[in-house]
């Protein structure tokens, strides 16, 4: 999609700060950080959330999650633990309508969240 950042964030077209890519996936470090660690992890197909997912994009879409295993790995936090959000819809928060993962970490974390 012409107008969505994310999708310019895959092309390359707007900077980001890379954590780890492959031909389905990227995460990037988030702009404004809500914890010590804070990536964002995007299909590089434009679907705007989990909502909106259909037969064409879901499959894609499937390997996601081990995708986050790899990155989790990479910054160090696999073995910590770590938190995975899905802010779905306006209500949610979402507030960029290309589906995206908060992985958040590095920090202990308390449930609910105060
Ligand atoms: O779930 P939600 O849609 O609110 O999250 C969007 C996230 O994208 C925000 O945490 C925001 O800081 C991040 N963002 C970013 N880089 C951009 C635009 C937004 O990291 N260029």
């Amino acid at each position: 999609m012409s107008d969505c950042i994310f999708c310019k964030i895959v092309d390359g077209s707007i900077p980001s700060n890379k954590v780890l890519e492959n031909d389905k996936f990227v995460a990037f470090h988030d702009l404004n950080p809500v914890k010590k660690v804070h990536v964002l992890i995007i299909p590089k197909n434009h679907v705007d959330n989990i909502a909106t997912l259909n037969a064409d994009n879901e499959s894609y879409v499937a390997g996601m999650l081990s995708f986050v295993k790899d990155v989790a790995k990479e910054l160090g936090i696999g073995e910590d633990g770590y938190r995975l959000i899905f802010n779905t819809g306006e209500k949610a928060g979402q507030t960029v309508f290309h589906m995206h993962a908060h992985l958040l970490g590095g920090e202990e974390m308390g449930w609910p969240e105060a």
